[in-house]
C-alpha cells in the first residue's frame, strides 16, 4: 500500500470540543443530562430554526424510532419509505412492528419519487389501509422534492418524517433541512458532516413533542418519588460528555458545509474532461451540503474499474447505497420501483469527501481517475 489512507468521510474537530468535554469532567456532569446537552440543543435550534424544539439522542436511528412512536405507528401499520437510503431509515419501521413500503427515486435529486409515492398511497387506500407515515431522505445532502411530497402528504393527511441524517446544513428554498417534515432526524455519527463520535437528534415542531421524546428516551418515568412507569420507555438520551463535542462542532458547521461544497467543485472542475462521468447538479432553489461528492459513470464496469483502482492506491470510495428493496432483509416487502435507484447503485460511486482532505489528497483521487477512465 502506498501513502496514507484517504478516507471517504472522517471526523474533523474544530478545536473547542475538548474544552466542553473538560468542563463536563470538571463539573462532574458525566450523565445523560447537563449543561452540554442543553447547550448543544440550543445551538442546534438556533441553527435549524428558532421555532424548532430539538432533543439530542444516542443516535439518529433512535430519533427515527421515537418519531415513529410519537406519530403512533404500531404493529401492522404501513410506512412509505424511500428505497434509496441507508438501512437506518428503514430498520426502525420494523422495531414498532410496522411494514415498510419502499418507494423508488426520481432523477433530479435521487430522492423519493412523488408520482410513485402517490400511486402507493392510492393502492394502499384501495385496500382499506392508509399508510401512517412517509419517510423521506435527503440522501448525500441533496434535498428531496419537498413541495411535491408535502402536497401529497397534505392531500391524504399523512405525516412526514424527514431523515436529514446526511443533510445538516442543506436547504430547501431557504429553509434548513430537518424542519420541513412533522419530525426531522439528525445524526452525529463518526462519518457525518459534524460528529459527536455517535449521536443523533429529533427535531420537533413543539416543545410538548420534545418533552415527550425526552420522557420516552429516559425510560418513561412517571412523576413519582419511586420508580413508576405507565408506558414502555427507552434509554436513548445523549450523554453530556459527547454533547460537549457537539457544542464544539456547531462552532464550525458553516465552515464544514463550505469545505464539503468546495470538494465537490474541485472534483467537478478537474474531472470535467471525462465524458463518461457526470455529477448531480443542484435543482433551482435547492442547496446541498454536499456531504459526499458522488459521481455517476457510464457503466457498472467503469464504476468497478475506478473503485478498484482507488482501493489499490489506498483511497476509500464506496458504491452509491444499495436500495432497500434489493436488500436481502427487506426483499419480501412491497416496493414501487422504476429502475432509477438500482441504476444509481450499479453506476454510481462516492468519492472521498471529508472536510479535512488536503489538496494533495484530492489530487491523488483525481490523478487516479484520469488515468483509469
Ligand atoms: C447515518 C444515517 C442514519 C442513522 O444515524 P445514526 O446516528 O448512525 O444512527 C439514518 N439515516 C441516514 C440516511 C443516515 O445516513
Amino acid at each position: 500500500m502506498n501513502k496514507k489512507k484517504v478516507w471517504l468521510s472522517s471526523p474533523h474537530m474544530g478545536g473547542n470540543e475538548e474544552k466542553y468535554v473538560q468542563e463536563a469532567f470538571d463539573t462532574n456532569w458525566i450523565a445523560p443530562l447537563g449543561p452540554n446537552v442543553n447547550g448543544f440543543e440550543k445551538d442546534l435550534e438556533n441553527y435549524i430554526n428558532d421555532s424548532s424544539s430539538i432533543a439530542t439522542l444516542a443516535s439518529g436511528t433512535a430519533a427515527i424510532h421515537l418519531a415513529l412512536i410519537l406519530l403512533g405507528v404500531k404493529t401492522g401499520d404501513l410506512v412509505l419509505c424511500q428505497s434509496f437510503t441507508f438501512s437506518a431509515s428503514a430498520n426502525p419501521i420494523t422495531y414498532v412492528g410496522a411494514q415498510p413500503i419502499f418507494i423508488d427515486s426520481e432523477s433530479d435529486t435521487w430522492n423519493m419519487n412523488p408520482e410513485l409515492l402517490e400511486k402507493a398511497i392510492l393502492d394502499s387506500i384501495q385496500k382499506a389501509k392508509k399508510p401512517k407515515a412517509i419517510m423521506i431522505v435527503h440522501l448525500y445532502g441533496m434535498p428531496a422534492k419537498m413541495e411535491e411530497i408535502q402536497r401529497i402528504a397534505d392531500q391524504y393527511d399523512i405525516p412526514i418524517i424527514e431523515d436529514a441524517a446526511e443533510a445538516l446544513g442543506s436547504q430547501y428554498k431557504n429553509q434548513k433541512c430537518g424542519i420541513l417534515g412533522n419530525f426531522g432526524i439528525l445524526s452525529f455519527n463518526g462519518n457525518k458532516i459534524i460528529t459527536t463520535s455517535g449521536g443523533g437528534a429529533l427535531v420537533c415542531k413543539t416543545e410538548k413533542d420534545k418533552q415527550k421524546a425526552i420522557f420516552l428516551a429516559t425510560q418513561a418515568r412517571d412523576d413519582a418519588p419511586h420508580y413508576q412507569h405507565s408506558e414502555i420507555g427507552y434509554n436513548y438520551r445523549m450523554s453530556n460528555v459527547v454533547a460537549g463535542i457537539g457544542r464544539g462542532q456547531m462552532q464550525v458547521i458553516d465552515k464544514r458545509v463550505a469545505q464539503r461544497r468546495a470538494n465537490f467543485e474541485y472534483y467537478k472542475k478537474h474531472l470535467s474532461s471525462l465524458s463518461n462521468i457526470s455529477f448531480l447538479e443542484e435543482p433551482t432553489g435547492l442547496f446541498s451540503n454536499r456531504w459526499l461528492t458522488t459521481i455517476l459513470t457510464d457503466s457498472f464496469e467503469t464504476r468497478e474499474k475506478i473503485r478498484l483502482a482507488l482501493e489499490e492506491k489506498n483511497i476509500e470510495a464506496r458504491p452509491l447505497w444499495k436500495p432497500m428493496h434489493l436488500q436481502p432483509v427487506f426483499k419480501d416487502y412491497k416496493a414501487y420501483i422504476n429502475g432509477i435507484s438500482e441504476d444509481l447503485f450499479m453506476r454510481g460511486l462516492c468519492l472521498p469527501s471529508g472536510s479535512n482532505l488536503t489538496e494533495t489528497d484530492l489530487q491523488r483521487v483525481i490523478t487516479e481517475l484520469l488515468s483509469v477512465t
